[in-house]
């Protein structure tokens, strides 16, 4: 059986896609491969992000936080993001809404394999299975990432790389509708690190120990810090309700371009993580729309979704002083929330500011380093 489009993994790019294709009424006589290899949903992780009210997956989050603090302070300067919350959603949610709706769609066909390669010619995907035998699609995505695709790069390569531990506490600890995006106070040891904490109710916080640095630590390694930071807090009193770990590619290497003329990479595969920041989530939806946007004009033709823009250049030049000084990065973001309102970064961060806004935000910081950066690449080419 042959195919219009196959997605590789249905992780949130692979799972966000085939809904955004499936609502598309033109595409409705369009048949749909999905490969995952998991045995049961991928349910090990949570996602946030900022929006203002109305976004279309209001109805799977869970928590809303008005309040953000990024410090390196022992009392948090936390700030409000009106008109924005930043929302956090379940791995679990998403898996249980989306999963069925997947499995019995009567465009999809839902497999669960380990695709193996995939080879292309001129007008067609071959999609090998681990199992044996393969699929074909005229289009392919495909959401498998490895950093052996960044092997080699001339763009500095980072890694956004935690453990995040759930507990619960037997006293009442917490305020539920304040977050710290990034609490720099915890020891930087010539890296960025921070710890991000996210509570839920008055006894329990995901805390997240995380690095903005060039490779993962021992997991012991971040467990300590966490269980380190819990007692400075005089919280001893806790269990660990669950864990989670993550690494997520910063670098401005060009991920986006087709993998062969059928292959389109999506999710962290695709670059759809922003490189300064390792926000994905609520960036994948917006690509999903991209694509399904080109494939209503054209379903026969791979759609092609990014370009070099001023957003890359300067998450080029951030990310070129953390590779050079990877001390530097809790200076950098601690100024620019004391500088600016949290709302224009977000806005920034989102990729929706205009020039002037931009300029704003890096003169927050001293200007020298960035120019030098832009300098260095402008003489060895972008
Ligand atoms: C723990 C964690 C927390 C995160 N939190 C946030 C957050 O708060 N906000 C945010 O914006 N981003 C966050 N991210 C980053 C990003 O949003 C997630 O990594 C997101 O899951 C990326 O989606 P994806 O589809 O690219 O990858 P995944 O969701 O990992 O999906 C990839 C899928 O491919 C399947 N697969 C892999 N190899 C094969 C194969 N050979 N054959 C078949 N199937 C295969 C896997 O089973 C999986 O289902 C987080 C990442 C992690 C790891």
């Amino acid at each position: 059986m042959s195919y219009d489009f196959a997605i590789i993994g249905a992780g949130a790019a692979g799972t966000l896609l085939a809904i955004e294709l499936v609502n598309r009424p033109s595409l409705s006589n369009k048949k749909i491969l999905i490969v995952d290899r998991e045995g049961g949903d991928y349910r090990d992780r949570t996602w946030c992000f900022w929006a203002e009210s109305g976004h279309s997956l209001d109805f799977l989050v869970k928590h809303k936080y008005t309040h953000i603090a990024v410090s390196d302070q022992n009392e948090k300067p936390y700030a409000s993001i009106h008109p924005y919350t930043y929302n956090r959603i379940e791995g679990a949610d998403f898996h249980d809404h989306y999963r069925p709706i997947l499995k019995n769609h009567r465009q999809i066909d839902f497999v669960q394999d380990e695709v193996e390669h995939i080879e292309s010619n001129k007008d067609w995907a071959h999609i090998h299975l681990s199992s044996g035998g393969s699929k074909s699609a005229k289009i392919c995505f495909d959401s498998r990432f490895s950093y052996d695709r960044l092997a080699g790069s001339r763009y500095p390569v980072l890694q956004q790389h935690f453990i995040g531990l759930e507990i619960e506490t037997n006293q009442e600890v917490f305020d539920a509708s304040k977050a710290d995006f990034m609490d720099f106070s915890v020891p930087q040891k010539g890296n960025t690190r921070f710890m991000y904490v996210l509570p839920t109710s008055a006894t329990r916080a995901l805390f997240e120990y995380t690095l903005f640095s060039h490779q993962p630590l021992k997991d012991s390694e971040y467990d300590e810090a966490i269980h380190e930071y819990l007692t400075l807090k005089e919280i001893s009193d806790y269990k660990v309700i669950s864990r989670e770990k993550g690494s997520i590619p910063m670098s401005s290497y060009p991920l986006w371009r087709p993998l062969s003329s059928r292959v389109l990479p999506i999710g962290l595969n695709g670059g759809w993580a922003k490189p300064s920041t390792g926000f994905a989530f609520n960036r994948s939806l917006q690509r999903v729309k991209q694509i399904a946007d080109l494939v209503e004009k054209n379903p026969e033709r791979l759609p092609k979704l990014k370009f070099k823009d001023r957003f890359w250049l300067y998450d080029l030049l951030l990310l070129d002083l953390l590779d050079r000084k990877n001390g530097a990065g809790s200076r950098l973001f601690v100024r620019l929330f004391e500088k600016r309102q949290p709302q224009l970064i977000l806005q920034f961060l989102d990729e929706k500011t205009h020039f002037l806004q931009e300029l704003s935000i890096m003169s927050a910081n001293r200007p020298i380093p960035f120019i030098k950066a832009f300098f260095r690449w402008l003489f060895k080419g972008f």
